[in-house]
Formats: C-alpha cells, structure tokens, sequence
C-alpha cells in the first residue's frame, strides 16, 4: 500500500470511495510466467506436449499423486474427454448436480447422455448423496461431482455408490486445486476428473485445463483422444515406426505458451495458496457479528474436508435482499456476483424435459453471493468491501 493511499484513507473515512471498480476477479502474474514464454518460444517448440507440457504433467503426479494425467485446453476440454473415454452413448444416463457450470453437462450431452440432475445438500451447494442415490437406474453409466468452492463431495459414499453399481465417477475438480478428501487430494479419487486454470481459478494460465486419469484401464486411450485420435505420442517415443488414425479424438493438448505460464504460476503455488487462505479468512472473520446475530450465512468446511479459498460466498436470506445487497455494493463500486443458474430450470434443458422440483439447487441459485477475490486483493479493498456490507446488514 503506498503512502499516499493510506492518507486518503484515513482523510476521507466516512465518505471515502474507490473511484476504480474493485473487479470480482483479476489475473495476474506472479513468477517467471513471461520469462517462460519466451524461453518456450525461443526453444523452437511452441505446440503442444513440449518441455513446460511435461514440467507441468511431473508437478502434477508428484504433487497430488494422480495415476496419469495430461494438460489441455479448459477444464470442458477434460470432461469432454472424460465422456469420450467412458464410451458415454445415446440413452446412457449421467447423474450430476444442477447447481453446476454447464460445461458438466455440456460434456456429456455432446455425446448423446441424457442428463439426470441431482439436487445439493442443505449445508452446501455440493451434490447430495440421497439425491443421486435415488436417481441411479440400469442406464446409470457416471455420476459426475462437483467439488464447489474446492470443498469435497462426499467421496467415500459416492464412490460406494458407483462401485455397487457397476457406475463410473467423473470428479469435476475444476475449482479443487490444492484441496483434499481425508488427506487425498481432490482429482485423484474418481475414474477421471477434470481440473481448470481459467483466470478465475486458484492457479491460472487465462484458459487451461487438467485431465487426470486414475483407473489404468483409461490411460493409453486417454493419450490417443488427446492427440486428435492419433498414435502420435508413441510414435514421438519410438513405440511405432508411424503414426496413424486409431480412434477418435480431437485437439486437446494446449500450447507450449500455456504450459509455460502454468508452471510459472504452480511454483509459487504455496505462496498463492497462502496469500489466499489469509484473504478467506480476513473475509470469515469480518462476518462473524452479522453471521452471528443470523443476519447472513458463512460457508462451513466439513471435517473431512480441506479448504483451498478457492472463492468467499454469502448466503444471503432471499433473491430481493441478494439484488438490494449487490446493487449497494455497486454504489461503492465493489463488483460482487451470483453465480450458476439451476441447469435443470435452463431454456435448453427444459426443451426435452420436464421441469422437477430441486430446492435447494434454487435455494443457491437465488441466495449466493461471491465477493470479490484474487491474489492481488490487497488488505485496504479487502476491509473496505467488509465493512459496507457490515453497514448493509446494520442499517437495514
Ligand atoms: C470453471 C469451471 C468449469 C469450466 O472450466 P473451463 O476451464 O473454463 O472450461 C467447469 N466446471 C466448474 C465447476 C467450474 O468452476
């Protein structure tokens, strides 16, 4: 904080007002992701599966212990590639929570699945056990869970689930970087997930995204889809004299250019993670009075779970007070957001499918709301966006 800032600060106090927009999220660089690049381009191989590819893969496995796994595009590239790999066809029938991006379903959908949603649970927005439990029919071929917030679904019970039941589990890891399941870490518990490093996430590279793969029955497949429906990688290892078209597949892997930025940025990963835990917390304790008179709700963390600070959200008590709540923090210039829309209630789903009945995925849908949060949020935004929502909540 420069000099200058805090005196203005302190000059204004009662009427003091950011003039800039505080963003809900900002990229940033944090190591050497530019020296990288460069080095990357200067190499003479800048396309896919190069020398950052591989650094990245190394940090990846040693890291989180995942079986195999492989960078691509997006987190929707990996799940793309997670339904191609279970052979998802026309009539299969995927479970899922509603109260999820659309790329979880959109992965699917692209293969003919019909997509069954389940509802969240009461404490948080994560898939409910019950729900899905109720959902599971002979044509039940995955169950895909989302670690919301990067706080884990109830994997021992899912997992069950899916084994009695002969059903694979697609880990929707995209926001579960650095976040564990009694001491594993998130992305190595199910057949496959999927991780993202879109700007928005703990660790970014502006698009990008993690295939991990942990049944070995998927693991030389999942190379072949990720190169175009190619042998190329054996080929490159001297495994076959040619390569050619042995499946189908699609452009997965993401340049040396993106691989490069992302390993810049996974170096510094405990300095990130740590950076944001303290914001996470800064932002717990700020709320606890207005939490405590039962003005708002706080995230919880349960015990078998670990928290990354992916993102801080407020369970507002109803859509109109959520609206009035974002409006006036708008006044003030602070850029806080709802977040997903009930996929079991969007235009397209609602097209073949009748509407069904899950309150809580509304109940989220209507009430959430995320603050802003990123690295470089320093401490002077961070207080100033706690204390006018404190004033929102006292002066109401
Ligand atoms: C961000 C996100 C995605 C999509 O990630 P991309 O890398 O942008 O494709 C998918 N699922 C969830 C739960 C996400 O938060």
């Amino acid at each position: 904080m420069s000099n200058q800032e805090k005196v203005e600060v302190i000059d204004n106090s009662s009427t003091f007002n950011f003039k800039e927009e505080i963003p809900f999220n900002k990229p940033y660089i944090i190591g050497k992701e530019l020296e990288y690049i460069e080095d990357a381009v200067k190499s003479g191989k800048l396309s896919g599966n190069g020398k950052y590819s591989k650094f990245c893969h190394e940090f990846f496995k040693k890291r989180y212990g995942f079986k195999e796994c492989l960078l691509t595009n997006s987190c929707t590239d990996a799940l793309e590639m997670a339904a191609i790999l279970l052979n998802i066809e026309n009539g299969d029938e995927v479970i899922m929570p509603s109260y999820t991006f659309v790329s979880t379903a959109n992965a699917f959908e692209l293969r003919g699945a019909r997509i069954i949603f389940a509802d969240s649970q009461p404490d948080n927005p994560n898939v409910d056990v019950q729900s899905i439990e109720a959902l599971i029919s002979p044509k039940t071929k995955a169950i895909v869970v989302v670690h919301y917030a990067g706080v884990a679904c109830q994997m021992d019970e899912i997992m069950k689930l899916a084994n009695d039941n002969g059903i694979f589990v697609v880990e929707d890891a995209a926001q579960g970087i650095e976040s564990y399941y009694k001491g594993r870490a998130l992305g190595s518990i199910g057949h496959l997930a999927a991780f993202s490093f879109h700007e928005t996430k703990n660790i970014i590279s502006g698009e990008g995204g993690l295939l991990t793969v942990n049944d070995d029955r998927f693991i030389a497949r999942a190379e072949i889809i990720w190169e175009k429906g190619t042998n190329r990688s054996a080929f490159f290892r001297g495994e076959v004299a040619k390569y050619n078209w042995v499946d189908i597949g699609s452009s997965y892997l993401p340049s040396e250019v993106t691989a490069a930025f992302l390993f810049a940025q996974l170096e510094n990963v405990e300095t990130i993670q740590e950076k944001r835990k303290s914001l996470w917390n800064n932002y717990h304790q700020g709320f606890q009075k207005i939490e405590s008179q039962g003005l708002v709700k706080l995230p919880t963390i349960p015990d078998f779970a670990t928290n990354n600070a992916h993102m801080f959200y407020l369970l507002c008590d109803n859509l109109e007070e959520r609206t009035l709540l974002i409006k006036h923090l708008r006044s003030y210039n602070i850029r806080a957001v709802f977040h997903y829309l009930s996929l079991h209630k969007s235009p397209y789903f609602l097209k073949e499918n009748d509407e069904k009945d899950l309150p809580m995925s509304d109940l989220y849908e209507n009430t959430l709301l995320r603050l802003p949060f990123f690295y470089e949020l320093s401490d002077l935004h961070q207080n100033y966006i706690i204390e006018k929502i404190n004033d929102f909540y006292i002066n109401k």
